[in-house]
């Protein structure tokens, strides 16, 4: 499916719903998010829609990935961002609220300007164990 009817990116990629734009090829599109956490905070999405990273073709993710390269340099060389983080939230349990393939570009001030990721540790695991399930299902 290239179109959902329900799905609020595809309305900003057809237009039907206003967005303030960055950027524009044939299959991807960047937009500054509606609800900013940073100053600058950019979204960039796959025109087609794909719901989530896990779905998203290749050589589309490498093209939204390009973009979002280029956003995170353009918000350190002219809003002074100090860093970026590329966030992708890929389906509910991690977060993720419209399914329609994104990628966050979310420039950085500094390590208290607002935005943290908390990475709480997780207290025992067996590296070897849990990296042999993984490895065992990877080509
Ligand atoms: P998710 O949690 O799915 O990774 O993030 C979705 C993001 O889309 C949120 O940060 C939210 O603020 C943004 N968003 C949701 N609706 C709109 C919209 O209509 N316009 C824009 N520009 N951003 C939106
Ligand atoms: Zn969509």
């Amino acid at each position: 499916m290239d179109y959902d009817v329900n799905c609020i990116f595809c309305k900003i990629v057809n237009g039907d719903i206003p967005s303030a734009k960055l950027f524009e090829d044939d299959d991807v599109l960047a937009f500054l998010d509606v609800n900013p956490v940073t100053y600058g905070h950019a979204l960039v999405i796959s025109k087609k829609h794909y719901p989530n990273f896990l779905s998203c073709p290749k050589d589309i993710m490498n093209k939204v990935m390009n973009v979002a390269q280029r956003i995170g340099q353009v918000q350190i060389e002219q809003l002074g961002a100090k860093g970026i983080n590329i966030l992708i939230n890929c389906k509910e349990a991690a977060g993720q609220e419209v399914s329609h393939f994104h990628v966050h570009v979310i420039p950085r001030y500094a390590a208290t300007d607002g935005f943290k990721l908390e990475f709480k540790k997780l207290k025992e695991v067996n590296l070897p164990v849990v990296a042999e399930e993984i490895k065992s299902k990877l080509n």
